[in-house]
């Protein structure tokens, strides 16, 4: 008989609830409609985009119409910085964020440095958190924008955004933050956070792939990114995904109903897996602040080990987890949030992620554990570089 596989990888992203499967079929069967079109099956269709836009802009303390279905948090972050960025030129063309954001933003922000604007990627300490002081010492006449994400993905940094929001409000620079890790995580509300702007993705809260949204406060400059049709308020063309948008709009008001419960059980089994880790296997330390992290995330470090032979071992042993990130897997760099820390490259190569999320028990974070001892120490015999250390 097959043993249950144990999925640690939720910052990757999450599997579909059974509600939210079950708000998004009528969509795809009876309510196939065009939302733009008169007839029964499209009106059947526009409400729902209604509903769900309501569920966002209700979870995030914003109005419906502060609320933008797009089709993925990617698109939503190069929406966010882009459309910022090019609406607001003629007041200049600085754009701040910093060193530990998540590609799409970091990718995006590179791109506008090959089209005249200029970027400042701000350092973060040794836990990856950035610190409001330099964001404020950052901002001249020229800058425009500001984007800091609300929890990093791979380390579960939680960034001071309230502050930062602060001290962009008062000098009348916008503030974009990638909350995509961190709805139910956190409290997100778009006024307590001083922010304009805010990408949130459907799968990474129990909703569907390929279904994004983007906050932008009333008033905000910003172009559109995809030109078209007139759907989404002539915002973001394209015929709407409506099963998508439905199901994200269900996703985020399970997601946000209860977050104080959902994130105190995943706080007391990552404590506990973290808590074993270190004492009971050597040559390990815990990445990303001790406190100020996401409830769902642990990321460690094991020195004289390569994390890629780590995560194939634990497949094995029907454990689904992640290196450093899920993105630079398959490629030879190592994270680029791991350097931004101060970790060495050989270290920051032997970094495994854990994200606990909704299925997960604390017999997981146990099971874990005991495999990862045993994997550990099976690699380690392997190793040159632990063998003259054990020796010394
Ligand atoms: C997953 C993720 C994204 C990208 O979202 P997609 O919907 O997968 O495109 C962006 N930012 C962060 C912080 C993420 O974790």
């Amino acid at each position: 008989m097959e043993t249950k596989r144990i999925y640690v990888d939720h910052s990757a992203t999450t599997p579909l609830r059974r509600e939210v499967l079950d708000a998004m079929l009528p969509y795809l069967e009876r309510d196939f409609g065009n939302a733009s079109t008169v007839y029964a099956e499209g009106r059947e269709a526009k409400k729902a985009i209604n509903i769900a836009r309501e569920q966002v802009a209700k979870a995030i303390g914003a109005e419906e119409n502060e609320i933008f279905f797009t089709g993925s948090g990617t698109e939503s972050d190069n929406w966010a910085i882009r459309g910022a960025a090019l609406a607001n030129r003629a007041k200049g063309n600085h754009i701040i964020t910093s060193a530990v954001e998540h590609h799409a933003v970091l990718h995006t922000c590179m791109a506008l440095e090959k089209e005249g604007f200029e970027v400042t990627y701000l350092p973060v300490d040794q836990y990856g958190m950035v610190s409001p002081e330099s964001v404020k010492n950052a901002i001249t006449d020229k800058t425009i924008l500001v984007t800091i994400m609300t929890a990093n993905n791979e380390i579960g940094t939680v960034m001071p955004i309230e502050e930062i929001g602060r001290i962009t409000k008062e000098a009348g620079v916008l503030f974009h933050t990638d909350a995509v890790q961190a709805i139910g995580m956190m409290d997100i509300d778009v006024n307590k956070m001083n922010v304009d702007l805010i990408s949130l993705t459907g799968h990474k809260f129990y909703g569907p792939k390929g279904s994004g949204a983007l906050y932008v406060r009333k008033g905000t400059k910003i172009s559109a990114f995809i030109t078209g049709g007139g759907q989404e308020r002539n915002r973001r063309a394209g015929t709407e995904n409506v099963a998508a948008i439905a199901g994200l709009g269900k996703a985020i008001e399970l997601a946000t109903a209860d977050v104080a419960a959902h994130t105190e059980k995943l706080a007391a089994i990552r404590d506990r897996f973290i808590e074993r880790v270190l004492a009971e296997i050597p040559y390990t330390r815990l990445n990303g602040h001790p406190a100020q992290r996401m409830a769902s995330n642990a990321n460690i470090s094991f020195e004289f080990i390569e994390g890629e032979s780590l995560l194939l071992m634990l497949d094995m042993k029907g454990i689904s987890a992640s290196s450093g990130s899920a993105c630079t897997s398959g490629s030879l760099d190592p994270s680029h949030v791991l350097l931004a820390i101060g970790l060495k490259h050989e270290v920051a190569h032997g970094s495994l992620r854990v994200t606990f999320g909704e299925s997960n028990t604390m017999e997981d974070a146990d099971k874990i554990v005991d495999e990862l001892k045993m994997i550990v120490a099976r690699l380690r015999d392997m190793s040159p570089l632990y063998e003259a250390v054990k020796n010394n």
